[in-house]
């Protein structure tokens, strides 16, 4: 009988695990996942979950019994530490042979390595556990919160910050948080929107931690020092690419596949954060560290896993939710750079979609509190058909009429 082994337990992993029975797959399954739960999804650890709005049951992938159904075999709290030909090996020392291998091992937080870093106070967030032990540590109020990092996670924790009632700085190397992915006009709204919430923001180098007794006491910056009772650093991900790189796979900003979601060497395959994918639209490879992508590439791994020859060519998507403002974003971050910015709707009341477009057609679009029109966002970038910008800016228009 045939056996596939997937490593990693994160959604790309699960989804792979799922898609193969989908798709009439007999043969053995074996999920090594290195946390000691079941496949669980990030987005809610800085959102409804890290809130209280969700109850911990909802963050996970699967129901325990749903693998237990399809004879998927999870073991958990099982690293994978080698990789060989054919054969991976776990931490317990026990080697498992495979027919075909996929390598979902997802990414992990950038760590600040600079004096003081180990204090008791600094925060990361990549795990249900961080959530937990951050969302204990801010739930009751009046921390002096310094975030350090002003991208997507870094600012999804300072709302949730406030929403508990403590003070909240956001420390970044530039003066509007997003700018890279969005843009410095739409960079501008999220940084006016937590101002109004009462976040202040400083364009700050950090250097190190001051601490006393152990725990952090202050954020050292090349400005002076801001006082913090807790410190939560989201400075980015680094894909965890140790198994791949030991084992000879090509790997540059994640393990190198192509559209197909194949590695450098035969049988083994990657998806999800880890994998760096050749993606046919954009004609280059792509690194995404989107929920979206993890189940879009998780499904086109196991259909290859089997052989099929399927494409990954999904337009990328993720979105956001900061105090009353929730946004979906399609598209292509490398085509939208220097594209021209045309919005529909209602930019003062935060009600409105943003499209980028670059030599007459949609390349990304960005929807703010306007719902239900991904779908027809996605659409328009897909097709690649020209657009009038007028008509695209024209509420009057329907979408789907562009
Ligand atoms: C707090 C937070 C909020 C987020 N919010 C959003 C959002 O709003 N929208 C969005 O689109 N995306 C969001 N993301 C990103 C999204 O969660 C990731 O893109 C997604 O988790 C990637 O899934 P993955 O399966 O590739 O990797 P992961 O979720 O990282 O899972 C990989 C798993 O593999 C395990 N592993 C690693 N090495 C080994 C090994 N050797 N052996 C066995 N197991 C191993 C890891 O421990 C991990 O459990 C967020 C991420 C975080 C951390």
């Amino acid at each position: 009988m045939e056996r596939f082994v997937i490593v990693g337990g994160g959604l790309a992993g699960a989804t792979a695990a799922g898609e193969l029975r989908e798709q009439g797959f007999d043969g053995e399954v074996h999920l090594f996942a290195a946390e000691p739960h079941s496949p669980y999804i990030r987005p809610p650890l800085s959102k409804e979950y890290f809130t209280g709005k969700e109850a911990r049951d909802s963050i996970f992938v699967h129901p325990d019994d749903w693998y237990r159904e399809r004879e998927l075999v999870v073991s958990t709290a099982s690293p994978v530490v080698a990789l060989a030909d054919h054969a991976v090996t776990l931490e317990s020392g026990r080697e498992v042979w495979f027919d075909r291998v996929l390598l979902a091992t997802g990414s992990s937080a950038r760590r600040l390595e600079v004096a003081g870093s180990s204090a008791a106070g600094i925060h990361y967030l990549r795990t249900v556990e961080d959530s937990e032990t951050l969302r204990d540590a801010v739930a009751g109020g009046g921390q002096n919160v310094v975030v350090i990092g002003g991208g997507w996670i870094g600012l999804e924790i300072a709302a949730a910050a406030r929403g508990y009632g403590n003070t909240v700085t956001v420390l970044m190397r530039d003066a509007i948080p997003l700018a890279s992915a969005i843009g410095e006009e739409l960079g501008t709204m999220f940084r006016e929107l937590h101002e109004a919430n009462g976040v202040t923001f400083e364009v700050r180098d950090v250097l190190s931690f001051d601490t006393r007794d152990g725990s952090v006491t202050g954020v050292v910056t090349n400005a002076g020092t801001v006082p913090a009772t807790l410190v939560v650093v989201g400075i980015g991900a680094d894909p965890n690419v140790e198994l791949a790189d030991a084992a000879g796979l090509e790997v540059e900003d994640g393990i190198l596949v192509d559209e197909h979601l194949a590695a450098s060497a035969n049988d083994v395959f990657a998806a999800g954060d880890v994998a760096n994918a050749y993606h046919p639209v954009v004609m280059q490879r792509m690194r995404n560290e989107h929920w979206a992508n993890a189940l879009g590439t998780g499904k086109v791994a196991a259909r290859s896993m089997l052989g099929q020859k399927a494409i990954f060519d999904e337009v990328p998507y993720f979105y956001t939710d900061q105090y009353d403002l929730g946004m979906e974003y399609s598209g292509y971050p490398l085509l939208a750079d220097g594209a021209k910015v045309v919005y529909r709707g209602n930019r003062a009341k935060r009600e409105f979609i943003a499209f980028w477009v670059a030599e007459g057609s949609v390349v990304a679009g960005m929807n703010v509190n306007v719902w239900d029109v991904n779908e027809d966002v996605k659409e328009l970038i897909t097709s690649g058909r020209a657009v009038d910008e007028a008509k695209l800016a024209d509420e009057s228009v329907a979408l789907s009429t562009l």
